[in-house]
């Protein structure tokens, strides 16, 4: 189960010395090479063999959908079994590029304000396609003139939930920073808060340093459980006692954890839900609010207006919680978060 194609390589050519795996890995993960006919610095029976048992790529790709304002590009794929699913490339206002990856065909976490919580859950991807929709992405920069720069960061917050994909996420994150060359740091995981996967991980000596972001969205009890299903009686509480574990067993420095708010207009983003995030903070220790402007999806939700969210933002800083905003991207093209939905995810 959850066997990558690197555990494959390695198995294929556990005969072989090391720098041949090196050289395999290398031309599938890190190098330009197209396929692995084209991976010549491996000899041609190896080359073969690799072609015959290692797949050079798992997705295919339906669309790319490009942004208005060219800062945004969305891919539509479609998987073996003819599931589809969407990964976003965004470039920030410093030029970085940034792939937001899905995890999972659909969510099961229902939350009310999300367009993929509403498709209900197919199925987890594998590591391989969550690998495979950054490769796309660093490819189609490569091979486009008009896209500076280089895949530098990866956010999962695309489709689904990654703690629910647990194996599939790690194995991701394996690759991506051991033979994709980007740092842990360049990489956040965000968790609608699956409490026994978020301490799994605080004990998993694997799980690598990258940095979190838990949707917390209102830290009043039942506004979160009206927002969010998987939100249950004494929740919060139990959120609060695992952050300050994190906060124990790492150093914020290297751990970096934010918590993630979008701003849905009378709904959580009054003076009421502003104490109870600062009693929140209080509770968990220096933790970082990213308040962040909900896009429109089906839902019956709309966004906080800017005074609104400057409101909000001074209660908070008056009482020195850290709160940073979040830009919208993409929406013309529905790949902004939570606008990643497909009405039909089956192609056939
Ligand atoms: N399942 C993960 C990743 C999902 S999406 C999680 O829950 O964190 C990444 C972020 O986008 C989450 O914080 C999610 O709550 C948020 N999001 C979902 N729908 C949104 C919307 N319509 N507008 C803005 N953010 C949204």
């Amino acid at each position: 189960m959850n066997e990558t194609r690197e555990d494959r390589i390695r198995e294929l050519l556990y005969e072989e010395p090391a720098f041949r795996v090196r050289q395999a890995l290398a031309a599938i993960f890190s190098d330009s090479t197209l396929e692995w006919a084209k991976a010549t610095a491996l000899s041609k029976p190896l080359r073969d063999r690799l072609a015959a048992e290692v797949p050079w790529n798992t997705l295919s790709l339906v669309a790319v959908f490009p942004s208005v304002k060219g800062d945004t590009w969305k891919a539509l794929f479609q998987t073996f079994d003819g599931e589809r699913m969407e990964t976003v490339l965004m470039k920030n206002s410093r030029g970085q590029l940034t792939v937001c990856v899905s995890t999972q065909i659909g969510c099961a976490m229902a939350c009310t304000f999300c367009a993929t919580g509403k498709m209900g859950f197919s199925r987890n991807l594998s590591a391989d396609e969550i690998v495979d929709q950054v490769r796309f992405f660093r490819e189609y920069v490569a091979t486009r003139g008009d896209i500076s720069g280089e895949v530098t960061n990866i956010v999962f917050m695309g489709m689904g939930e990654p703690l629910g994909n647990y194996e599939g996420t790690k194995a991701a994150l394996g690759i991506f920073i051991q033979q994709m060359g980007i740092g842990p740091t360049r990489i956040t995981v965000s968790t609608v808060g699956l409490i026994p996967m978020l301490t799994r991980l605080l004990d998993d000596k694997e799980w690598p340093p990258v940095r979190l972001a838990v949707s917390l969205h209102s830290a009043d009890p039942k506004t979160r459980r009206d927002l969010m299903p998987t939100s249950y009686d004494g929740f919060l509480e139990k959120l609060a006692e695992w952050t300050q574990s994190y906060f124990q067993k790492f150093s914020e420095k290297r751990r970096h954890l934010t918590f993630e708010y979008i701003m849905l207009a009378r709904v959580n983003d009054t003076d009421m839900h502003a104490d109870a995030l600062i009693r929140f903070a209080r509770r968990t220790g220096k933790v970082r609010i990213n308040l962040i402007p909900y896009n429109i999806t089906e839902g019956g939700f709309s966004k906080s207006d800017e005074e609104t969210i400057d409101r909000f933002q001074s209660r908070l800083k008056a009482a020195s919680v850290i709160t940073t905003r979040r830009r919208t991207m993409g929406d013309d093209i529905a790949a902004a978060c939570g606008q990643l939905a497909l009405k039909n995810a089956k192609s056939r």
